[in-house]
């Protein structure tokens, strides 16, 4: 694993975030997108070297929906980059570790991500991602 790619934030209002993480970060968000797949819309921030992602919920059986009424806003996630999640998936799943998904799925900012399943990294959810070499 490399460096830590981006930091996950579940907001209920991601217009109403967006303003408050403008002005805290003195910046405006780079980019939005909706994973339809995951149910989420997400921003996300530049800041340095490092990037801050917030997610708001689409539907009531997304994940964020599910996360934020068990627990209320706040840190979902923090996310690794990986050179090959592949061969990431298959290191950790031979370690032990146990995976929400066992190959990788299309994230958001062109993404090839996995998340590792909580229960497995002392209640932290970890999000495996890989630059996408090409768009489709
Ligand atoms: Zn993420």
């Amino acid at each position: 694993m490399n460096k830590i790619e981006h930091i996950g934030i579940a907001v209920k209002d991601i217009n109403e975030s967006n303003e408050v993480f403008k002005k805290l970060f003195g910046k405006k968000h780079y980019k939005t997108e909706e994973v339809e797949s995951e149910g989420v819309k997400t921003s996300f921030f530049k800041i340095g070297k490092n990037k801050v992602e917030l997610l708001e919920a689409t539907s009531q059986d997304s994940p964020i929906a599910k996360f934020i009424e068990k627990k209320g806003e706040g840190i979902h996630h923090i996310a690794f980059d990986v050179d090959d999640i592949e061969k990431e998936i298959k290191r950790l799943q031979k370690e032990g570790f146990n995976l929400i998904h066992n190959k990788p799925k299309k994230g958001s900012d062109n993404k090839l991500i996995a998340f590792l399943h909580p229960k497995s990294t002392n209640g932290v959810l970890i999000e495996l991602c890989q630059d996408r070499p090409n768009k489709d």
